[in-house]
């Protein structure tokens, strides 16, 4: 079986992982502080704090820009449910708008009328690591005087061109940026987050809020020659990364350039191949921006059934996932209002598929990936062709 994804993890990652397990100290301490800097210095913010994951990620993101019970947060629907589920944590509502025609990522163009009294921020996502049009996002939160916030859960090694400059996802174009180590992202700790900002009062009060609101962690406290009583200033959460994760997310972030080259290359051999098969597009980049290709999306014409294809491709061991999902289409959020229509998302759901891509994905695997994908639309062909014919 080809899986859609495989972490590229190893022996240095479990060396990594056992020496902290046997230094004694496993919760968020010296690795985490090593990690946090390193990760910063790679992406170019001025601050960079681990959490537990990229969901608490975004809650506090919300939190420190000020989203408050009432308040409302502009964002798609078309992505992680995890989004809007930290928007209603923080007690707003998120508003969803569409995305564009020819991608997953939202349509600027959506947000300014998707703005009310009650808006609180701007939460977009940089899907399976496209970077969404940050230039002119901030130019209309600039207008507004509007915070916004980067979900850049699967966006680690994607690069933007802003003002004429190529900068790292990371580097926080708005307010904060939030990240995602779960196991099918680009970089892995099992599970983890972290969040960018240059601003340091929200470096600050994400380090309070992630254990407890305590002022002093319990790791400086530990390694004190002098007795220190900590206190507890704000309602915080327990939000910490571990030791172990933050030692492997170090050995992570050591093969990124391996794992972007590699990435890229089967991409873009994608891309070459996919355009002899009819009826099937591939993702394309603005020139804009480079993407670390989390996960590649093409896009079905609508005569080509979605589920069949997939299954055809199961049957030939190929393993693919279904588009993004949309959030406002779970029953989680069938009490929630929509305002404004979401064509675009809804048939990027109905018809994308994704196809396997990882880094240990050898030429050949490639192959048949293709192949399957290619005899799964003939398959379609023959079964239209089949209708067209009983009709007439
Ligand atoms: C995976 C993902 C998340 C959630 O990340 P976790 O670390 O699993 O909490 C949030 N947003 C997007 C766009 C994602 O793809």
């Amino acid at each position: 079986m080809i899986p859609i994804a495989l972490p590229l993890i190893g022996q240095e990652e479990a060396d990594a992982a056992r020496a902290v397990v046997l230094s004694g100290w496993l919760s968020q301490g010296p690795q985490v502080a090593a990690f946090e800097s390193e990760f910063a210095a790679e992406v170019g913010a001025a601050h960079a704090c681990a959490v537990s994951n990229c969901t608490t990620a975004l809650h506090l993101a919300l939190l420190a820009v000020g989203v408050k019970p009432e308040g409302e947060v502009i964002t798609v629907s078309h992505s992680f449910i995890a989004g809007p589920n930290a928007i209603r944590h923080a007690g707003a509502e998120p508003v969803f708008v569409d995305i564009e025609a020819d991608g997953h990522n939202i349509n600027p163009s959506r947000i300014a009328r998707a703005i009310t009294d009650r808006t609180q921020a701007i939460l977009c996502v940089h899907q399976m690591g496209m970077p969404c049009d940050l230039g002119a996002i901030l130019h209309i939160a600039r207008e507004h005087g509007l915070p916004v916030i980067e979900d850049a859960a699967c966006a680690i090694g994607s690069q933007i061109r802003i003002d004429n400059r190529w900068h790292k996802i990371g580097r926080p174009q708005g307010d904060v940026v939030c990240f995602s180590f779960h196991p099918r992202k680009v970089l892995t700790t099992g599970e983890g987050g972290m969040l960018t900002t240059d601003n340091a009062d929200h470096d600050r009060f994400f380090r309070l809020a992630r254990q407890h609101g305590m002022s002093v962690p319990d790791a400086v406290r530990h390694a004190s020659p002098q007795v220190i009583f900590e206190d507890y200033a704000v309602n915080g959460f327990n939000y910490r990364m571990t030791d172990m994760q933050a030692a492997i997310g170090r050995e992570q972030l050591r093969r990124l350039p391996e794992i972007m080259s590699r990435r890229r290359c089967l991409a873009l051999r994608y891309r070459v191949q996919l355009g002899l098969v009819r009826g099937v597009h591939a993702p394309t980049e603005p020139e804009w921006a480079r993407s670390n290709w989390q996960s590649y999306p093409v896009r079905l014409d609508p005569h080509l059934d979605q589920r069949r294809i997939m299954q055809h491709m199961l049957d030939q061991g190929v393993a693919t996932r279904r588009g993004i999902m949309c959030a406002h289409r779970e029953p989680a959020y069938a009490d929630h209002e929509l305002r404004h229509p979401l064509p675009y998302s809804e048939a990027a759901q109905r018809h994308t598929i994704l196809l396997p891509l990882y880094p240990q994905m050898t030429d050949e695997i490639q192959q048949q990936v293709i192949a399957a994908l290619r005899d799964a639309v003939a398959a379609e062909d023959q079964v239209r062709h089949a209708t067209e014919v009983m009709r007439a």
